[in-house]
């Protein structure tokens, strides 16, 4: 089973968690080191290992109670939710080149797969509807020339080789030539690996790049390496710049770390994976997937992002009906300005608001700053006051005191809640005029 051991561990987590009512700083604290040790266990990265457990536990314990959801499965999406993010998020598809062929340049040490996955590839692309020619820059082993000969005959496609006496610079280059020639849609160069990093090698990997300007430069790591594939890719990514990485032989007993710490460490994602010998054992990296399979919960996941979508409606169909109500009070503003927040930044928002794309950062800034000063305003608020604005309409003495415990002007204080009688006002005119009454007269 892949990462069998990663997924007891964290079962051994939820199973502590079964009881309790709600997820707390104290009750999830020897969860959380079940948790951390599963993955040191599995070899994730010690800070990646740090700031993971940390923002779990910030979200556990901030997290609101969802109904017909135990805590525990709470948390198990929680993590859930965390590893997708770990794994970059989304998937990391392999970008083409918009005119003329596209050059995926292959490195890695020797023994991660490298050959292997130059055929697999092909393959891969082949199924995409794409030609694919092979180039052998591995001049030092006459061995690995010939398996990607015999490899790229297996996948049926073209491998250009020049045997080892040409400078694989000079091969790359010729190679991308001829597959223009020949219309092919991407060319894979295979180059040469070593057993450990060291200059020449890298020094030739520059040249090769150099040479052909790949769209892709993919280092291949070994699952099995755990958080050392991870400092390789930083490696490899300093010295020559790549733009993700393959991480092969997931379906032997890895456990988990190069999975979990490459893209954290290195800041480049996984891009394909390979899971077998056979040619049809490489996959787009799906970091949702590979989540669901490390956890083994498919079913508390859907119940719990099922539960929250209801939470979600029922919340926005409880704050429509306040507004219609016109009773909308600060409590609301505040639950308002917290859902917007949730739902990203501002500018983000803004963005995608029709007509809104030309506001300047500036104005975001300005917008953002705007509902944090807000905020700190309706928190200075008695509960009273909150649920009955007037009462701070009424009394100049209550503005005094919110100005002055908000650190905010009086005059800043008396223009929010003027703020909120005019919506209310708006609310209920709109609201005349859903209800069949006449249009009133919009006279400003
Ligand atoms: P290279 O030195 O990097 O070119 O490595 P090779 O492509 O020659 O592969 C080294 C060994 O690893 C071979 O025995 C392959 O069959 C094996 N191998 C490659 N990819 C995988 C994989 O995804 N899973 C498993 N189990 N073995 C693999």
């Amino acid at each position: 089973e892949m990462f069998g051991q990663l997924t007891s561990g964290f079962e051994t987590a939820w199973n502590k968690l079964r009881g309790v009512d709600v997820l707390t700083k104290e009750n999830i604290a020897e969860p959380m080191r079940d948790i951390r040790r599963a993955l040191l266990e599995a070899d994730v990265s010690l800070p990646v290992v740090r700031r993971f457990v940390q923002s779990v536990t910030d979200r556990a314990i901030g997290a609101d109670l969802i109904r017909g959801v135990r805590p525990d499965q709470q948390l198990v999406k929680i993590v859930h939710d965390e590893l997708v993010q770990l794994m970059g998020g989304e998937v990391s598809d392999l970008v083409f080149a918009k005119s003329g062929p596209t050059v995926i340049l292959l490195a890695g040490l020797q023994g991660v797969g490298k050959t292997t996955v130059c055929a697999k590839l092909a393959f891969y692309l082949k199924k995409l509807g794409k030609s694919c020619m092979l180039v052998a820059c591995d001049v030092y082993r006459p061995a690995a020339i010939d398996q990607l000969k015999i490899l790229g005959e297996q996948v049926g496609v073209p491998v250009h080789s020049e045997g080892t006496n040409v400078k694989p610079s000079q091969i790359a280059r010729n190679g991308v030539e001829e597959a223009k020639k020949k219309n092919i849609d991407v060319i894979v160069i295979d180059t040469a690996g070593r057993l450990q990093i060291d200059k020449a090698m890298m020094d030739e990997l520059k040249e090769v790049k150099q040479a052909v300007n790949p769209t892709e430069a993919l280092l291949v790591v070994d699952a099995m390496t755990g958080q050392e594939a991870a400092a390789l890719v930083t490696t490899f990514n300093i010295e020559i710049g790549i733009t993700g990485a393959i991480l092969t032989k997931l379906d032997g007993d890895s456990r988990g770390g190069a999975a979990l710490s490459v893209k954290e460490v290195s800041g480049k994602p996984i891009k394909l994976v390979g899971r077998g010998e056979r040619m049809d054992d490489l996959e787009l990296f799906y970091p949702e997937r590979m989540a669901g399979r490390i956890l083994g919960m498919g079913d508390v996941l859907s119940l719990v992002e099922k539960a929250e979508e209801v939470m979600k409606k029922e919340d926005a169909e409880e704050m429509q009906k306040k507004i219609m109500s016109a009773n909308f009070d600060f409590n609301d503003f505040l639950k308002q300005t917290r859902m917007v927040a949730k739902m990203g930044s501002m500018s983000k928002i803004l963005g995608m608001i029709p007509g809104m794309s030309k506001v300047t950062p500036a104005q975001i800034r300005e917008a953002e700053k705007n509902l944090e000063f807000m905020e700190s305003m309706i928190n200075a608020m008695y509960p009273e006051e909150r649920e009955k604005p007037e009462l701070l309409a009424e009394s100049r003495e209550r503005r005094r005191r919110v100005a002055k415990e908000s650190g905010k002007t009086e005059q800043q204080v008396s223009q929010l809640v003027a703020q909120l009688f005019e919506m209310r006002a708006r609310m209920k005119k709109l609201m005349g005029v859903m209800q069949g009454g006449s249009i009133p007269a919009l006279s400003d």
